[in-house]
């Protein structure tokens, strides 16, 4: 297990997004406008809000995070396009809609913990990281686990843990936690990450085909679980234990 950074994250400041009138909203982490803002800007107008994520703090989230630093080589340029965009070793950052869309369907609240699986570039866990209290993300491929580790340290990002391994078990040491997000397709919803829900917690996952799914939302209730089915999606798959075999 290796760690972004040991300082206690609940010892944070609170820091307002308050560069641009009417962001009335707190997150965790902001970061200076840069060169692509304009684009960034445009990106969640265009692509996140108007296909109907509402969410202001996720919303926020989007405009700050600086994406195209998540991305080297060709791919930079691209950062704002609609569209996810190969990452290496055979994987993808996913398209900025399903990252809001993702986001914003788990309700998040500040003082929460989440598990992500497939940590990828490390933006989705960028965008969680500025909305909750911890963020523990785990992912398969240990040179992107690395690189993503890099790139939220790069960023000052000291709530998220990045840990390389098969995420399909969860982490029980650490459960409960208040949601869990899949960043990969699974043949079903992983039975270990359901169990490590806390009551009231939330799971989302694509879950259907190895070409296909649809995202599916659970939530932890006193009598069991609810189950929602959301949006069609394409991901890549989930390999691992509880997941596809290779
Ligand atoms: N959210 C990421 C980002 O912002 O860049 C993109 C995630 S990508 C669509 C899916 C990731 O899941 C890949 O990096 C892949 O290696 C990872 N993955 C697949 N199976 C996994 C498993 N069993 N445990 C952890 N990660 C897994």
């Amino acid at each position: 297990m290796r760690l972004c950074s040991g300082r206690d994250p609940a010892a944070l400041p609170v820091l307002r997004a308050g560069n641009r009138p009417g962001a009335e909203v707190t997150l965790r982490h902001t970061f200076p406008p840069d060169p692509q803002i304009s684009l960034r800007e445009r990106m969640v107008r265009d692509q996140v809000e108007r296909r109907g994520v509402r969410d202001p703090r996720v919303l926020e989230a989007m405009r700050t995070v600086p994406r195209h630093l998540f991305l080297s080589g060709l791919e930079r340029s691209s950062a704002y396009n609609d569209t996810p965009l190969p990452i290496g070793c055979h994987q993808t950052i996913s398209q900025p809609y399903i990252v809001g869309f993702m986001t914003e369907a788990l309700a998040l609240k500040e003082p929460e913990t989440v598990l992500e699986i497939g940590t990828g570039s490390g933006y989705q866990t960028a965008i969680l990281a500025c909305l909750v209290r911890k963020v523990i993300s785990i992912e398969r491929v240990a040179d992107l686990a690395d690189r993503a580790r890099e790139n939220l340290l790069a960023l000052g990002i000291d709530n998220a843990e990045v840990i390389a391994g098969d995420g399909t078990a969860g982490c029980p040491d650490r459960a409960p936690f208040d949601a869990v997000l899949v960043t990969a397709g699974a043949p079903e919803a992983p039975r270990p990450l359901l169990e490590q829900l806390a009551s009231g917690g939330r799971l989302i996952a694509p879950v259907g085909g190895r070409s296909m799914q649809e995202l599916e939302l659970w939530t932890r209730t006193r009598a069991g679980f609810d189950q929602r089915r959301l949006i069609p999606v394409v991901f890549v798959p989930l390999i691992g234990e509880f997941g596809w075999k290779e």
